[in-house]
């Protein structure tokens, strides 16, 4: 599922690619992908020009210079493809920008839990939403602030978008190993040291996720991710990785190093 990184990186992708060009057609394959608008809507962009970007967790905004936002939200499998003039359009492409230049934009969705809509304000839109801040734009002392005066497991917060946004389930396993902190502690008991260390593992792995465009052939072997899953084992000390439901959610740590000495709230499934 994009996550923050994924999320940034599609940003980076549409602006090196898709900004200050005509668009000469929207073509809605696939409906299902609009919220509150019609593919008729969603039309108004033709003749129009996306102008620049902006992500706050995992939405996506992109102006038109009419100054309405196209919002993407990338679901479970959603990704942005520029195809080529000749390039054929893959089946599971739900929503295609054509430009003057005969390159296509192409929200490619598989599974179809992506989203897009057009919005006017993106702050009213996310205020409405209440959608928390963003991971990468949170200060430590909001972060401590936010974290620490929630009950639940710490994990559960991490994947809050109404207190963080932008980290999902993957990265936030990681962020815990990072932090060595078992993903079932109380945050209400961590210490403003452990905040801090948190903070820092989740500003490191987001930031380094992005760095290298979120290949994950290409993330360092000491991390979690190359090795979660059944038989994975801890890249630190080599002992086999656990599993738990936390917050409804698949967890994968290392029992050894992710320290549960914090007392441990039980997970809510
Ligand atoms: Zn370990």
């Amino acid at each position: 599922m994009p996550e923050l990184p994924e999320v940034e990186t599609f940003k980076r992708y549409l602006e090196s690619t898709s900004l200050h060009q005509r668009i000469t057609g929207v073509q809605v394959r696939d409906a299902y992908v609009l919220k509150r608008i019609s593919a008729r809507e969603l039309a108004r962009l033709k003749g129009r020009r996306f102008e620049n970007s902006h992500r706050h967790g995992k939405h996506l905004f992109v102006r038109a210079d009419n100054e309405l936002w196209l919002r993407l939200h990338f679901g479970m499998t959603g990704w942005l493809q520029y195809l080529k003039r000749d390039e054929e359009t893959p089946k599971t492409v739900r929503v295609l920008f054509s430009f003057a230049n005969n390159r296509r934009l192409a929200f490619d969705d598989q599974r179809k839990f992506g989203e897009i809509e057009l919005i006017k304000d993106v702050d009213e839109f996310l205020q409405t939403r209440g959608v928390g801040s963003d991971a990468l734009e949170i200060s430590l002392s909001q972060f401590k602030a936010i974290v620490g005066k929630h009950r639940g497991a710490v994990k559960t917060i991490l994947l809050n978008q109404q207190l963080i946004a932008g980290i999902g389930n993957l990265y936030a396993d990681e962020i815990l190993f990072r932090a060595r902190m078992h993903p079932a502690i109380a945050a209400a008991s961590l210490s403003d040291k452990d905040l801090r260390r948190l903070f820092r593992a989740m500003r490191y792995v987001l930031e380094k996720a992005i760095a290298l465009k979120t290949d994950f052939n290409r993330l360092p072997k000491s991390w979690l991710l190359p090795h979660r899953g059944k038989r994975g084992r801890c890249p630190r000390c080599g002992r086999a990785l656990k599993s738990a439901t936390i917050g409804g959610r698949t967890s994968w740590f290392c029992a050894h190093c992710q320290e549960r000495a914090h007392s441990k709230v039980t997970p809510a499934t």
